[in-house]
């Protein structure tokens, strides 16, 4: 049942989009239980909601099954940055897997709604460009991307067979590249690659040679979606896409970043790393139809909050902080 605070659960609410989410659901008013095995990130991004009553943070692998009373589950564990994801490929698929399994079964006893934080990874290298959530994808089912692009393809599997056999309560977005403050400056991704680069004086690392695309979209337009995916209509279970449809090329994202940041370091290529994808861009019609969501903050506008707050965390590291 929905109340005006509701209990909510958000697995990997410590990460980069957790905490914010997170963040949003305490200012909505909310009961945020926070689950995080801390794989991918440590306690800095909810460290000032610890003190929160209604805020709770429990040190938990998804892998494992949960018993908990909960209203609402935005379920986003998993490590997302191909550096975290590839580094235990076997624990990467198990979070997809049994985690998604573990935190149906919370669902389902609960008959709390669910929320899958899948990717536009799902589409793998995509052949057909913007991706429609009804394209089928072209992943490579034993590459290196694999634990993670079929993991989440399975995990959306899970969520449909348990609506169709268990009869839950689901809701599935793909989330397409998202940045903005609290990316951690080791994250490995291409954004906060590019700006800790910039910030510390050494070359940007281009992979391949720049012309391959991604679209960005800044984190609070994402978390927006999030919400308003969770409380859509009962008729509403996705794949909805969610991301920003402004499409750079990797070249054009360092340009932007040098700018931004002010300095101009250079650039160093290095090679393509395999099965990385060509193209990306979310058509998102279903979320502006279905949602009334789109992303209002434009790349350069974003960055600019980005780098202050890597700014500050690279002033930290130095610091031994
Ligand atoms: P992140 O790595 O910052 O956050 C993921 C969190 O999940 C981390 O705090 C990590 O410690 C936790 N986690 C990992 N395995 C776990 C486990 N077994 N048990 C409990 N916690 C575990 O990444 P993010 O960018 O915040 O991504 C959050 C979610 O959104 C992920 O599911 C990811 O697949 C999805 N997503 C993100 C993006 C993006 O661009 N950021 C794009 C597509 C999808
Ligand atoms: N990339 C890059 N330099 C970096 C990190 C990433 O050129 O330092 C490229 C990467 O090869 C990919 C794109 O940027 O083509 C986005 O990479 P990211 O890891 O951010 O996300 P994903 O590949 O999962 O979309």
């Amino acid at each position: 049942m929905q109340g005006i605070r509701d209990r909510v659960l958000v697995t990997g609410g410590a990460g980069f989009i957790g905490s914010h989410l997170c963040d949003r659901l305490i200012e909505a008013g909310h009961e945020v239980i926070c689950v995080d095995n801390f794989y991918s990130s440590d306690k800095t991004n909810i460290q000032h909601l610890l003190g929160n009553p209604r805020f709770e943070l429990i040190r938990h692998d998804v892998t494992f099954p949960l018993y908990l009373e909960v209203d609402r589950i935005y379920h986003l564990a998993c490590p997302a940055s191909p550096i975290h994801y590839q580094r235990d490929p076997v624990q990467t698929t198990k979070t997809a897997v049994h985690g998604s399994i573990n935190m149906l079964g919370l669902a389902k006893r609960t008959g709390a709604r669910i929320l899958l934080a899948s990717t536009s990874e799902v589409y793998g290298d995509p052949t057909v460009h913007p991706q429609t959530e009804d394209y089928w994808g072209n992943v490579n089912p034993i590459g290196p991307r694999a634990c993670y692009d079929e993991g989440k393809r399975a995990a959306e599997t899970l969520f449909f067979d348990y609506r169709r056999q268990h009869q839950l309560d689901i809701k599935v977005v793909r989330i397409f590249n998202t940045y903005g403050p609290r990316m951690h400056p080791q994250d490995g991704r291409v954004v906060s690659n590019f700006i800790v680069s910039a910030l510390t004086g050494k070359p940007l690392t281009i992979y391949g040679d720049g012309s391959q695309t991604r679209s960005f979209c800044y984190v609070d337009d994402l978390v927006n979606g999030l919400m308003k995916m969770m409380e859509s209509g009962d008729d509403v279970q996705g794949p909805i896409n969610l991301g920003n449809p402004g499409e750079f090329t990797i070249a054009e994202l360092a340009r932007e970043v040098i700018a931004a940041v002010g300095e101009d370091p250079g650039i160093d290529y290095f090679p393509l790393p395999q099965d990385d994808p060509m193209q990306r861009q979310p058509d998102i019609t279903r979320a502006r139809e279905i949602l009334g969501w789109e992303p209002k903050v434009p790349l350069a506008d974003g960055l600019r909050p980005t780098i202050d707050q890597l700014r500050g965390r690279v002033a930290e590291a130095a610091q031994g902080r």
